[in-house]
């Protein structure tokens, strides 16, 4: 196993790409899907179930675990692998973007975020280098520059200001992160949807120097349109030779059309927090548990799916417990869309591999167009 941090290309297919990204804890194989672990769980499911999902990595939201149960008890308990039951890669966000989306009374200035906890009111101070010093106390293997952004649609000069200042923030990020062999620090691209301002943020990115970058800003109510625009551009600013990550997206097609623009990474909570509000993720679309159609149905979400969920329970099963809370209900249903999801990163490198991407991309559009199967 290799004791560095690296990335190699095998194979591309237009943009699309396939690769690996080599860690101390495990290889990567990309186009990557990261779970999301916000409370050093995914939700509903065991650390060897999202294994069997086929998941290489995870990803932990340093906002949630700074507060609770905080860095600091996390390492003196042997850091967020051991803690979790998770040996293989984690990566975790800078804290930034949930600061703004989550906390109260937040105040932002060069120093960094000032904010009150959502959980109990606590106030707490996040800038650079306390993200730096939390990402290395709870022992992440890919560390994100601590960033800011700003909510679509905003004003140029706001995108731009926001922008400039995640820039000095990543050089801060960078100084602070230090000399880790075997960890990973990786830079985020902002400036909105604006092209000049995606270029200026790459080449000051690229001028400091990251192990992988993000293209961060996307996901936050500009549209699909819009965020394939960004990326049709984004991706040949950054580096050929550093895995490019953007960040939470997203539904199965926002992950097709990223991977098809040479997005090597991505993450989303939407495979296992529709899990637990009766949603599922199949090649023929989105699937209702809840809806009265499937009351009687003896037939799996998915005939060819082998997740457990699929392999030994019906549709009128699924429905029963998803009408009943019970709990196996967000399990199964969790499981079977992570596995849907690792199945569907799974076809793409294949298709990568085989030069065969457009073919994979007009099947996967015709299977949802078909839409779910005939009710009984
Ligand atoms: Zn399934």
């Amino acid at each position: 196993m290799s004791q560095k941090f690296s990335y190699a290309v095998h194979a591309t297919d237009g943009s699309a790409r396939l690769g690996t990204i080599s860690t101390p804890r495990g290889d990567i194989r990309t186009p990557a899907f990261m779970p999301v672990g916000t409370a050093a769980t995914v939700k509903a499911m065991r650390p060897e179930s999202v294994r069997e999902t086929g998941a290489d990595i995870l990803l932990g939201n340093t906002y949630h675990l700074m507060l609770r149960p905080t860095a600091e008890r996390i390492d003196r308990l042997g850091g967020l692998h051991r803690f979790m039951n998770w040996d293989r890669p984690i990566l975790t966000d800078s804290g930034g973007f949930q600061v703004m989306s989550l906390a109260d009374l937040r105040k932002l200035t060069e120093e960094g975020v000032t904010f009150r906890s959502h959980v109990d009111g606590s106030r707490h101070h996040l800038t650079p280098e306390r993200s730096m010093e939390i990402q290395k106390l709870l022992g992440s293997d890919i560390v994100m520059c601590f960033d800011e952004c700003p909510a679509l649609p905003a004003d140029e000069m706001r995108v731009a200001e926001s922008m400039r200042l995640s820039m000095r923030w990543a050089q801060r990020s960078r100084d602070a992160f230090g000399d880790r062999p075997g960890h990973a620090l990786f830079g985020i691209q902002q400036g909105g949807v604006t092209q000049h301002l995606r270029a200026e943020s790459a080449e000051k990115l690229r001028e400091i120097g990251f192990d992988g970058y993000a293209v961060g800003g996307l996901a936050v109510g500009e549209g699909q349109e819009a965020m394939f625009g960004v990326l049709d551009y984004a991706c040949d600013m950054l580096p050929e030779d550093r895995p490019r990550y953007l960040m939470g997206v997203g539904k199965p097609d926002d992950i097709v059309g990223a991977v098809k623009r040479g997005i090597d990474m991505m993450d989303c909570v939407l495979p296992s927090r529709s899990g637990r509000t009766g949603q599922a993720f199949t090649r023929r679309g989105v699937v209702n548990i809840k809806n009265a159609r499937h009351q009687d149905d003896p037939r799996p979400l998915d005939e060819d799916c082998t997740c457990p969920a699929c392999r030994s329970y019906s549709r009128a099963y699924l429905h029963h417990v998803f009408r009943s809370q019970e709990i196996i209900s967000s399990m199964l249903l969790t499981w079977h869309n992570l596995h849907y999801y690792q199945e569907l990163m799974g076809d793409m490198r294949a298709a990568i591999g085989q030069g065969r991407f457009a073919a994979f991309e007009a099947q996967f559009h015709a299977d949802r167009a078909d839409g779910d199967i005939e009710r009984l």
